[in-house]
């Protein structure tokens, strides 16, 4: 199933950075490659307890990790590898994590502009493989005719008289003993710093303009219902010349009559001919962007699953799993000559000899005292 980082190494969540060193010290001993030659299962341990090692030594790695572990969005529980390469993600994380507290601790006047939410919906397929999508939506933007300024030009402002071109007026509170200073935003600016001699015809003053932006989404292969991408300064525009908020785009994924999904990993029914499930073949499967053959063994029930490693949704976070599941298909609407040929085949086949009924007589056995089916 997914890659859980702590139970490759075998160590706690809460594991320290010592723990960590001493399990992967231990382990990257005992699978080696060196001591497994032609072993592809411990290749691949090998490869994995580096990978988990990668991520939870660096504490900024491993923060990201759980963050996206307790917040299965892109990258799921499976997918977090290096950085680089994943716009989304970058993104993603940058703002989570410089975001905190940076903006609103901070003495801001200039506030911010509002952040605007967007829901795209993506077929299964679209979300599977990664696609480009274009979105057309309507924000105030800054007024590129003053460059956000809401003065004439861009130029037609003087420096505030009040606050000096700060933005923040100054004032105690208390007395006596008791005094502390504060800061509030300049009411004669608006904390802008500036004056407007002269209003920009455009924006009328205000330094910002409805407008319809068009912005086109790389949308990385792996997007889930509730994923999403965030463009930073591609909100609402700031109402006193502070930055932009952030546009976030949440995904919506179509669900599939094919496939089902679990982060990256695939489900996908199968039917096969009672003919294939008892004596085994090959069926065709399908994948995301192809097919694969694969190999029935003889003798297989309905509703068994197999487990392909690798075939799942391929994302530069990482790769899915596949799981295939067997659905034998019963036969209807037979002709004559067919219910004959059938008939003539349970005269060759004695179901007392299946294993289901062996067993099945035995359970009967053992609840009655006695084989219900023998005279
Ligand atoms: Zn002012
Ligand atoms: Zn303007």
């Amino acid at each position: 199933m997914a890659k859980n980082y702590y139970e490759i190494l075998g160590v706690d969540k809460n594991a320290s950075q010592d723990d960590i060193k001493k399990a992967y010290r231990t382990l990257v001993k005992k699978y080696h490659p060196d001591l497994h030659p032609n072993d592809k299962e411990a290749a691949e341990r090998f490869k994995e307890i580096n990978e988990a090692n990668e991520v939870l030594s660096d504490e900024k790695k491993r923060k990201q990790y759980d963050f996206q572990q307790a917040n299965p969005g892109f990258g799921g529980e499976g997918g977090f590898g290096g950085a680089g390469g994943f716009s989304g993600f970058e993104d993603i994380f940058g703002d989570i994590f410089g975001g905190f507290g940076g903006r609103s601790t901070r003495a801001q006047t200039k506030t911010p502009g509002q952040d605007i939410e967007l829901e795209v919906t993506l077929s299964f397929l679209d979300a599977a493989k990664g696609c480009k999508r274009e979105i057309v939506y309507t924000r105030n933007a800054p007024c590129k005719k003053c460059s956000g300024t809401g003065a004439k030009g861009g130029t037609a402002y003087k420096t505030c008289p009040k606050c000096g071109g700060t933005g923040q007026i100054q004032y105690t509170t208390g007395n006596g003993f008791f005094r502390s200073v504060s800061v509030r935003p300049c009411d004669e600016c608006g904390g802008t710093g500036k004056k407007i001699i002269d209003a920009c015809d455009e924006c009328k003053g205000k330094g910002y303009i409805k407008e319809s932006t068009k912005i086109t989404l790389d949308i990385p292969a792996g997007a889930d219902t509730g994923s999403y991408i965030r463009k930073r300064g591609y909100g609402e525009a700031s109402r006193n010349g502070g930055v932009s908020g952030d546009l976030i785009v949440v995904f919506r994924v179509e669900p599939s009559k094919i496939f089902k999904r679990k982060n990256f990993d695939l489900y996908v029914e199968v039917p096969i001919s009672f003919k294939t499930a008892t004596l085994g073949g090959k069926v065709k499967v399908p994948l995301i962007d192809e097919t694969m053959d694969y190999t029935i063994p003889e003798g297989t029930k309905s509703g068994k699953v197999f487990y392909v490693r690798g075939k799942g949704i391929k994302t530069a976070r990482g790769t899915g799993d596949l799981y295939i599941i067997v659905n034998v298909a019963t036969p209807t609407k037979l002709t004559k000559e067919q219910k004959r040929a059938l008939e003539e085949f349970e005269k060759h086949f004695d179901i007392k000899q299946s294993a289901e009924m062996k067993q099945y007589q035995d359970n009967l056995t053992a609840m009655y005292g006695k084989d219900p089916y023998s005279k």
